[in-house]
């Protein structure tokens, strides 16, 4: 990533529709009903070669509630303050309004670099507003259509520039400081550091804690939580500092109890927590210990699998539990026989409303993201091999035994692992599986898939 983009603006101008559009992806959600997409949202956006991050922010609410408009201002300010240029953006047939005058005044005082774009801009509906756009003393108006696709290569002609400065900076900045990987490290695998913040998805049903647990981890009222609580309804990601952690949490509010909320609104926000799962390294699947192990929660907890995230299951509001050792191996006996592919994931009882458990959550989202990372070394596979094959030769099927002769780690993030064999089509899943475990146990590798292919050799 170059630089980030923050696109600022009133309610319904058309911002997550420019933000969609930029990241490809439907993780931003929108309506006609204005103001529903209310906090800070990041994506990674492509805009021709260019590739940077984005953020959608959460325009002033222009009616109603006092608070809520305080509130939402200084999100905007915030996210003013975060990015390294901010899209301005107005209603090109709406014209200039007092409220983009707000705006205009915040940027002028806030902001690196400022781009001014008049959206609604395709049919001469708009003609008007863009000339009126000028007035902002912004700069000349990038005329837009979000919706139809139009401008876009003007904003890439704005952003371009701009890109160039901020590649240039950041490489004077910061030399190149990933921790080269030596595969035969007698210290074992190393750990590249992460230059990025590490990215945390917290999924679960409606009603799990999942804006609770966040609010503990930021310990901010950030997410808006209390009187307006379940207006976070999409996924949203915030950067936080976890005690030292650095990462970048997506919170992925379901929030189908809450009132407000209309049946489109529901489907589209479950969609979003499960997209959230796709962006994520570590899901940490929250469950209500009241109800634990719930359809939904499986579902999740298998897409999180599926798509190969490091994951770690939290069992919230444990302060409620009374028996809790007895409740812990029920859990446990549970945990093991409904979600059998996520065998040696960690499972943490936490609190998200008094903080208890919180340590150990947190070393085990730590935990699972080094595991998912980790490399070993191919000597140290080899090795292992030799004596998996010897404690626990493979199968002969039809009198041919099946030869294993070489491993290697392919790659990470899950890990996967490459055995070169004789007959890969005749290996039993039971082979396949004894492998997997041991490599779990031996490399001591909870709380991430672990993939292993067989190739064979011709
Ligand atoms: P936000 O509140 O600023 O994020 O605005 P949205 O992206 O939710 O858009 C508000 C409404 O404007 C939606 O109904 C969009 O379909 C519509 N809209 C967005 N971009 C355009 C555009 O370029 N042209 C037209 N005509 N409508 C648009
Ligand atoms: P979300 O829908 O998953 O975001 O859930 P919320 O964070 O909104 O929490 C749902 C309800 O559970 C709220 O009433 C919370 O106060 C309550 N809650 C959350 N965490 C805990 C906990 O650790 N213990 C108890 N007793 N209640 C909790």
């Amino acid at each position: 990533m170059t630089f980030s983009l923050a696109i600022v603006g009133r309610p319904n101008v058309g911002k997550s529709t420019l933000f969609n559009r930029l990241v490809g992806k439907r993780l931003a959600l929108v309506d006609d009903q204005p103001g529903v997409t209310r906090d800070l949202r990041e994506g990674a956006a492509r805009l021709g070669d260019l590739r940077f991050t984005v953020i959608d922010t959460a325009g002033l609410e222009e009616a109603t509630d006092e608070s809520l408009q305080g509130r939402m201002r200084k999100l905007t300010e915030r996210a003013v303050d975060m990015a390294d240029i901010c899209l301005f953006m107005i209603d090109a047939r709406a014209g200039v309004t007092p409220t983009d005058e707000i705006f205009a005044e915040i940027l002028r005082k806030r902001a690196k670099h400022v781009i001014l774009a008049a959206n609604k801009g395709e049919g001469s509906a708009a003609d008007a507003g863009v000339i009126e756009a000028y007035a902002l003393g912004l700069g000349e108006p990038i005329r837009l259509s979000a919706e139809h696709g139009e401008g876009l290569n003007d904003l890439y002609s704005h952003l371009m520039p701009l890109a160039d400065e901020y590649a240039k900076r950041a490489e004077a900045e910061a030399p190149e400081t990933d921790v080269t990987l030596d595969e035969d490290d007698p210290e074992g695998p190393r750990i590249p550091t992460a230059k990025r913040p590490l990215q945390v998805a917290v999924v679960g049903r409606p009603n799990a804690g999942k804006s609770t647990l966040i609010n503990q981890i930021i310990g901010e009222e950030r997410l808006l939580t209390g009187p307006e609580a379940g207006i976070t309804r999409d996924a949203i990601s915030l950067q936080v500092n976890w005690d030292g952690l650095h990462m970048r949490v997506f919170d992925t509010a379901g929030m189908r109890k809450k009132a407000r909320v209309q049946e489109k609104l529901e489907k589209l926000s479950v969609g979003d927590g499960l997209r959230a799962v796709k962006f994520a390294e570590v899901a940490v699947v929250l469950l209500d210990a009241a109800i634990p192990f719930e359809q939904q929660d499986l579902r999740i907890a298998d897409l999180a699998e599926r798509e190969g995230r490091a994951v770690v299951v939290a069992v919230n509001k444990w302060d409620v539990e009374q028996e809790k050792q007895a409740k812990l191996r029920d859990l446990r006996e549970s945990f093991e026989r409904l979600l059998p592919q996520l065998r040696g994931a960690p499972l943490v009882t936490v609190s998200a409303k008094t903080g208890k458990g919180m340590d150990r959550l947190r070393a085990a989202v730590e935990k699972a993201h080094e595991v998912w990372n980790r490399r070993v070394s191919t000597a140290q596979l080899n090795r292992w091999l030799t004596g998996m094959l010897e404690a626990h030769p493979p199968p002969a099927p039809g009198g041919k035994r099946i030869k294993l002769r070489y491993m290697t780690q392919a790659k990470t993030r899950p890990p996967g692992f490459v055995v070169m064999c004789s007959h890969p089509d005749k290996m039993p899943d039971s082979y396949t599986r004894y492998l997997v475990n041991g490599l779990r146990v031996d490399f001591d590798m909870p709380g991430t898939p672990i993939r292993l292919y067989l190739r064979s050799q011709s």
